[in-house]
């Protein structure tokens, strides 16, 4: 019998599941239906441990209001973007969490450079931002579909890059997960939302004619992830075609990344600890 894999977390996991900055991204390698030794029941357990932490990181994070958080998720049609953030951010409190879905541009958007739209929405000092969709897609939709000049959408890599800087350096964690889903887990779940009553408000006919384009989303994405993975702002692949270990990956490395911050309660007012409340 072969030894049983120690299931990787915390940093062990992060470093795993990195886009090393400087080296080229081969998402052929990466298996999406990946555990990393773990297995369902005991990741369950894993994952309701390491959303408590979060709760607790983040209650730190907004009392002492010592830094933001942007958590950007991308992933091809049906990766599970919405459901990484009901199952993973649902541990936050709302009223130091926001959501931002980034969908077709506005003409006021579009009348705009394309990270006016992006900037607007990242988070203030003791929040968390989670992008659903982001500025990638103007160089993944737009590269795809070739809606801007190849000069136009090459320069954005640069330009993202030290967009992502900038709030770096003036306070913003960032993390950047790409849901990794195989193609025939895809077409698994486009069939299911199309023959499920209740999900068939999900599918449009459009999702077909995505898919065709898979091979075309797949460079784009790799070339993004290469580009873009640094160490302020790091990319993650997320082995995503099990739902439970999506949830859990992307859980360990946001608590890896707290840990990390070193997030401490302010100090109560000088004085106080022997107060008695008459
Ligand atoms: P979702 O598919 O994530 O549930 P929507 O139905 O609102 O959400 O779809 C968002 C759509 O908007 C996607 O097809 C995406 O490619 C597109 N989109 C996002 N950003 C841009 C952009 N900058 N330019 C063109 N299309 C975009």
């Amino acid at each position: 019998m072969s030894p049983r894999r120690r299931p990787l977390v915390g940093r062990a996991l992060a470093q795993r599941l990195l886009v090393k900055p400087a080296t080229s991204l081969d998402l052929e390698s990466i298996d999406p239906a990946d555990t990393l030794g773990h297995d369902k029941q005991a990741g369950a357990v894993t994952l309701a441990a390491t959303t408590d932490r979060l709760g607790e990181a983040q209650e730190r994070l907004w009392a002492s209001k010592a830094g933001a958080v942007l958590i950007v998720l991308q992933g091809i049609d049906t990766s599970g973007k919405g459901g990484t953030i009901r199952h993973v951010m649902g541990a936050f409190d709302p009223q130091g969490c926001r959501v931002a879905s980034f969908g077709v541009p506005s003409p006021e958007e579009l009348a705009h450079e394309y990270l006016w739209r992006i900037h607007r929405h990242t988070p203030a000092r003791g929040m968390i931002a989670i992008f659903d969709r982001s500025h990638y897609e103007d160089v993944l939709v737009v590269r795809v579909h070739g809606l801007v000049p190849q000069d136009v959408w090459r320069s954005r890599y640069d330009q993202i890059v030290a967009f992502e800087r900038h709030l770096a350096e003036n306070g913003t964690t960032i993390l950047k997960f790409f849901l990794h889903i195989s193609r025939d887990e895809q077409r698994k779940r486009l069939q299911a939302r199309i023959d499920a009553p209740d999900k068939r408000w999900k599918f449009r006919r459009g999702d077909l004619d995505e898919r065709r384009l898979w091979d075309e989303y797949r460079a784009a994405f790799a070339e993004a992830l290469t580009r873009c993975s640094t160490d302020f702002a790091p990319w993650y692949v997320i082995p995503a075609d099990r739902k439970w270990f999506r949830d859990l990956a992307v859980a360990e490395i946001v608590a890896h990344t707290f840990d990390r911050m070193k997030l401490e309660y302010p100090q109560g007012e000088v004085g106080i600890e022997s107060l008695v409340v008459p």
